[in-house]
Order: structure tokens, then sequence, then C-alpha cells
């Protein structure tokens, strides 16, 4: 099977794995108890904090662990929001292509009083900075704008719209859930006050995940209980987990450079080749995009049927998030870059990594104009098209 869908999630790696074994072995004890056995896991679990601080550019105690980039996405926006209410603040800044853990966040918000702005995008999915800065109002309580998309992979201008949110006084938040480990991340330089990362996008494990919130930032509490994680996030701390996340991210960023170039290389391979079946068009910018990210709309054909049928030629892959499918709703964000329904129905995304190689490449070339080409001569749509009957969205 050739995996493909390294946005979904990522294996964990053995490193990872070895880790969290040695820690089940080593550090049974609970971080918060006295003895020997207790203090033995709170040092490991301190290690893990400075682990992940220093992959990000903050202080140790600028880290909350969590279970996972959603946890982390819903207590930033959560605690700049109530935080900024108390001040009579009560207007959030958020773009339209977030994940979901961000826009349900928002819309959630929304019922206690708050009002939302989207930022657009323009049809290469990048947020405008100047659109930012024309959102922001005296009553905004937070901008959050996603540092790199999990869908069409654009990277978003994050030290710039920083800088803008710096100026004006709005604590900023970026859901760095893609980035982290795949991209150089530093919060001061970036001007970042909270970011959500999450173990099983950098081949850590599943059901962790970290909130770094800069000293002063807003920060509540969401789960109560004992005093965990300087009072912010209760409950005994999953240090396996945590370990685990800590080493897959520091092996990430110790080889980000090679590994994302390897991607990269076979990024655009893929993209050339996929560009060759008539009317297929890449979703989001080529140049502002993560290392592994390939997006496609192939117009005519049903996304669902292109990937059962690549699973069965031995290829995983995903169209649009996997959280929106078993959905029929097409993704929100092809559509907020324009795509019509039509065409959004029609994606296909394939996110590859440092595990990928160039014949993975190939092979899906080959199958997936294989599988396109099957789908479209069955497809009456496309029968539509070619007669003329109808107009093709993509030239
Ligand atoms: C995967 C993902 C999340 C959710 O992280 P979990 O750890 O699965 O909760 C949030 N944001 C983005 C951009 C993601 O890709």
């Amino acid at each position: 099977m050739i995996y493909a869908d390294n946005a979904a999630t990522t294996k964990t790696s053995p490193l990872a794995q070895k880790v969290m074994l040695d820690a089940m072995e080593r550090f049974w004890g609970n971080p918060s108890s006295l003895h020997t056995p207790g203090q033995q896991a709170r040092e490991a679990l301190q290690s893990a904090r400075e682990a992940v601080a220093k992959a990000i550019g903050a202080q140790p105690r600028e880290i909350y662990f969590t279970s996972g980039g959603s946890e982390a996405d819903n207590q930033a926006i959560a605690s700049a929001a109530k935080v900024g209410a108390k001040r009579g603040k009560k207007h959030l800044i958020t773009t339209a292509i977030e994940h979901h853990a961000v826009l349900h966040t928002v819309e959630e918000l929304k019922k206690d009083g708050f009002e939302v702005t989207l930022i657009p995008v323009d049809e290469s999915g990048i947020v405008k900075v100047s659109d930012v800065a024309a959102a922001i109002r005296e009553d905004t309580a937070l901008v959050s704008v996603m540092f790199a998309n999990n869908e069409i992979g654009t990277i978003q201008p994050v030290a710039e719209i920083g800088a803008l949110c710096r100026e004006k006084g709005v604590p900023f938040h970026t859901d760095a859930v893609q980035a982290a480990g795949h991209l150089p991340i530093d919060v001061n330089a970036q001007n970042i006050d909270m970011l959500s990362l999450s173990g099983h996008k950098f081949h850590g494990p599943r059901g962790v995940g970290a909130l770094y919130v800069r000293r002063g930032a807003p920060l509540l509490t969401l789960i109560h209980g004992g005093a965990q994680e300087s009072g912010r996030r209760a409950g005994t701390e999953n240090l396996p987990a945590i370990l685990g996340m800590a080493a897959a991210l520091e092996d990430a960023v110790a080889h980000m450079e090679e590994n994302g170039a390897h991607a990269a290389r076979l990024r655009d391979a893929l993209i050339d080749g996929l560009s060759r079946i008539p009317h297929a068009a890449l979703n989001g910018s080529r140049e502002h995009r993560l290392p592994g990210n390939v997006n496609f709309c192939f117009e005519g054909i049903e996304g669902e049927s292109l990937l059962l049928l690549l699973d069965d030629k031995g290829i995983a892959a995903s169209s649009g998030s996997a959280c929106t499918s078993g959905s029929l709703d097409p993704s929100h964000v092809l559509l907020a870059i324009g795509r019509p329904h039509e065409v959004a129905h029609g994606s296909l995304r394939l996110s590859l990594d440092r595990e990928n190689t160039m014949e993975d490449v190939e092979y899906i070339i080959k199958a997936a104009t294989e599988v396109v080409n099957y789908l479209r001569d069955m497809s009456p749509v496309w029968k539509a098209l070619q007669r003329g009957e109808r107009d093709y969205v993509i030239q």
C-alpha cells in the first residue's frame, strides 16, 4: 500500500514507539507524586516540555500539553474570547479555510453573543494581511489564522499577521498542526501569542498535542480538576504519549530541511504528472505550499469513487479533509477558493512525506490517470461536457 494521506495522520515512527514503550517501563509514576517514581516521571515530563518549547522557540513554562490539536484550538480560542469579553471585547477574527476545530469553536461562541469575522481567501488560498488589518476593531478579542492549511497545503503569512496583531494589541493564535515539524517555527520572530500543535501529524502518537501560550496572553481552564499543567489543564498526564510526541518533534525539526526537500521534490513531480490530465486543476498556491501537499480537482467525476478505486490499486489518499469525508458537503476550503460545488466534489488530496518515494509518485500518476479516465467514461456529466451541452469549469 502506498500511504499518501499524511495530512490526515502519519505513521507513528519507530523512534516515537520506542520512547513510548520505554516510558511505560520506566516512567509509570504519577508526576504529581512526591516519591521517587513520581519524581522520575516529573523529570521526564519536564524534559518533554523543554523539547517541545525548543522546537518552536518558546519557554518551557509556555507549553501546555493537551489531548491534541482540537483541544489546543478550543482552549486558545475560548480563553481569548472569554478574557476579551470581560473587557467588553466580543469580536473574533478567523478565516474561511480553518480546520473545523477552529470554525466550530467560533460558531459555538456566536451563541454567547460573540461576533465573528471570517476572512476570505483569494483563489490561491492565501489570506491577505490587508484584509486582516481591515477587519480588526476596537473590540476584537482574538485573531486566529492557521499556519498551513490541511486540505490545500497553503502557507499563510503568519509573521506579518502576527506583527499586525502585536501593533494593534490583539492576541494572535495560529493553528500550526500541519506546520509543526514540517516548517520552521519561531514564536518570537513570527509574533505568535498562541499556537496549537498535534503529535500525530509529525510521526508522533495520536491523542496528544500542545498549546503554546506566550506569558501574559490569555489562558483559561477548560478541563477542571487537579493542578496539572500549572492548573490550566487538569488530568494525570499521558506521559508516554507526551514523551513520544516530544521525541518525534525533535526528530522532525532536526531533519526538517532534508525531509522537506525530499517531499517537495515528490510533490512537484506529482503536480506535473497530474497536470497532464485534461480538465484538471491544482487547488491552492503552487509556491506557498507545504512540501508534501498535492490537491487536485478533476472535472466530471466524484471524489469518493476516485478514492475507492485508488484504494483498490493500493493507494491511500483523501478527498478534502478526513473530517468532512463521510458527509456529502463539498469542502469549505475548496468553496472558499472559488471552486463551484460540482467541481469541489471531484477533488483528490495526496499528502506525501519522508516515507514516500519517486516510484510511489510514478505509480500514483499512472493509477490516477487511469482511474480518472475510467470514471469519466462512465460519467453522464463528462459526456455532456464532451458533447458541448455543458461548459467546462476547468479548462
Ligand atoms: C489534524 C488537525 C487538527 C486536529 O488535530 P487532532 O490532534 O487530530 O485533534 C487541527 N487542525 C489542523 C490544521 C489539523 O490538520
